[in-house]
């Protein structure tokens, strides 16, 4: 469907640092926008920072951000002419762009046969094999039956991986070094799958023994125009979670970049494909990529790709949502420098990544030259376990990898979240390891740095200065003797003077 009504005001189905990215380019582009938040949110800066806010009470994600029709009568009484999905939460539910469309909005998004089409990597692998572009060898069948299984099991060789369907996330995958842990493992995959999507349909593939991730954004208008924004990189994950990313890949070089974009170029084309998606591909050491999946949403990671090509990808989205024919070809679009992002997430590194919950009780903020913080919180905001643990996103941008990545593990000193525990000096730990600078980015990279990714030992001295100032400042605010009672507010102070 094609669009032609300017967007005058958005309902954002989303919450935290994305909401507040989407009101950004509003506000830049003259565009009202309407947020929503739960009770327990009141307090967070996406809550209030629409034109209008209305809360959804609290309960289950299902009665709040999950809630379709209810989000969808808040969009209709406010009088929003579109709703931005952001990324997670409906963004990728067919059903839900259907619903919107019917109900007279325009969704920021692909048309729901696109999102239907992608949303499931059974499918979706079919289709882009007809269209040209290699995928993973591997069975991708509707006979799930166990003896059937395990022969195309036999037939693809081990090691191989067993993946849910409907997945995403990382859930329901299982590596089977050999034949005899098959059983057991596709059980597994299954139960997580039935638990996680209400569906245990898998697929198996070849498993890639030491690939890169690779992944080209997309960029189509409804005028027949299919654009690449070039590829990122996004090979450092834990748990097949993102963690760091960059564009552009320090292991792609202009004739794999060609081949590439030009595979993500067929696939837009081949499923007339509308406004910004992902296409992301596994990268083989002997320069062979193939199709791992299409996100057909605004990704995580678009900052880096912002930032290398000078584009508002979100301005971008809402300028096809109304039918605007995007005005540049793609030569004009070109990289320039180098962008890294990394993830911030409430977990502790040193303890098994357990997540952790507390009051912020102060961000910081970054002065380096070329940086950007998207962050979700202020200062005196409770992150709780309620919601997804990524505290914001930082990223910056270099002339080149080194200098981004020094500007990056620079910025990370300052921002600090004191009051709960983060993943920060882990992330800086990552970026200043020499395996990184050389571009050693395998996705196995966390793995097989282990152990030089573990804490130095702090001196006992830095330890001691650390107790000192916390106890002084707490004085100072208090104005009376304290003792060190709480074990948090220690280690918070601890880390916000890691750099002694
Ligand atoms: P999800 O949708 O659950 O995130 P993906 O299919 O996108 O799953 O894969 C997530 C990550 O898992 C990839 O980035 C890659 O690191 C790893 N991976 C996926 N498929 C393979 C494979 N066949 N061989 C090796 N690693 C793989």
């Amino acid at each position: 469907m094609t669009n032609m009504k300017q967007i005058k005001k958005i309902f954002i189905a989303n919450r935290g640092e994305i909401a507040l990215r989407i009101i950004k380019t509003c506000k830049e582009m003259g565009i009202k926008t309407v947020t929503i938040y739960t009770d327990e949110e009141k307090n967070l800066p996406h809550s209030l920072a629409g034109d209008e806010s209305y809360c959804l009470g609290s309960g289950p994600l299902s009665e709040t951000y999950l809630n379709q029709d209810k989000l969808i009568t808040i969009a209709k009484k406010a009088q929003a002419d579109a709703i931005h999905p952001g990324y997670g939460f409906l963004s990728e539910k067919a059903i839900f762009a259907k619903k919107v469309e019917s109900n007279g909005l325009i969704f920021i998004g692909p048309d729901s046969l696109s999102i239907e089409l992608m949303g499931d990597k059974k499918t979706s692998k079919i289709k882009i094999q007809e269209l040209g572009v290699p995928s993973i060898p591997g069975y991708h069948g509707d006979n799930q039956e166990l003896s059937n299984l395990k022969n195309e099991a036999t037939k693809i060789g081990y090691p191989l991986l067993i993946k849910a369907s409907a997945g995403g996330g990382g859930k329901g995958m299982r590596i089977v070094e050999q034949e005899s842990e098959f059983q057991s493992a596709l059980e597994a995959a299954k139960r997580e799958s039935l638990n996680a999507f209400g569906d245990d349909t898998v697929l198996l593939e070849k498993y890639i023994t030491s690939p890169r991730h690779i992944e080209i954004q997309v960029m189509s208008d409804t005028h027949g125009q299919h654009f690449h924004l070039f590829e990122r990189e996004c090979s450092i994950q834990r748990r097949y979670q993102k963690i760091v990313e960059e564009s552009p890949s320090p292991s792609v070089n202009a004739e794999l970049r060609e081949k590439m974009t030009a595979a993500a170029i067929a696939i837009t084309r081949g499923i007339n494909y509308r406004g910004a998606g992902t296409i992301e591909l596994i990268l083989d050491t002997d320069g062979s990529f193939y199709f791992l999946e299409m996100n057909t949403r605004l990704q995580v990671e678009h900052p880096v790709t912002e930032m290398v090509i000078g584009l508002d990808l979100v301005k971008l989205q809402i300028l096809v949502a109304q039918g605007d024919k995007l005005p540049f070809k793609q030569e004009d679009l070109k990289q320039n420098g180098h962008a890294i992002e990394v993830r911030l997430y409430a977990e502790d590194p040193d303890n098994n990544f357990l997540p952790s919950t507390g009051i912020i009780k102060s961000i910081g903020e970054t002065s380096v030259l070329h940086t950007r913080l998207d962050c979700g919180y202020v200062d005196g905001n409770e992150v709780s376990i309620s919601f997804d643990p990524m505290l914001a996103k930082l990223i910056a941008w270099g002339e080149n990898r080194n200098v981004a990545a020094k500007s990056l593990a620079l910025a990370l000193d300052e921002v600090l979240f004191l009051g709960v525990q983060t993943n920060r000096d882990y992330l800086k730990r990552i970026l200043t390891l020499p395996e990184y600078l050389e571009g050693k980015t395998y996705t196995h990279f966390v793995k097989t740095y282990e152990n030089k990714l573990r804490p130095q030992e702090k001196s006992k001295e830095a330890k001691a200065l650390a107790i000192a100032a916390f106890l002084f400042s707490q004085k100072k605010s208090s104005n009376e003797d304290v003792s060190i009672n709480n074990k948090t507010d220690v280690w918070a102070a601890l880390s916000g003077f890691r750099n002694i």
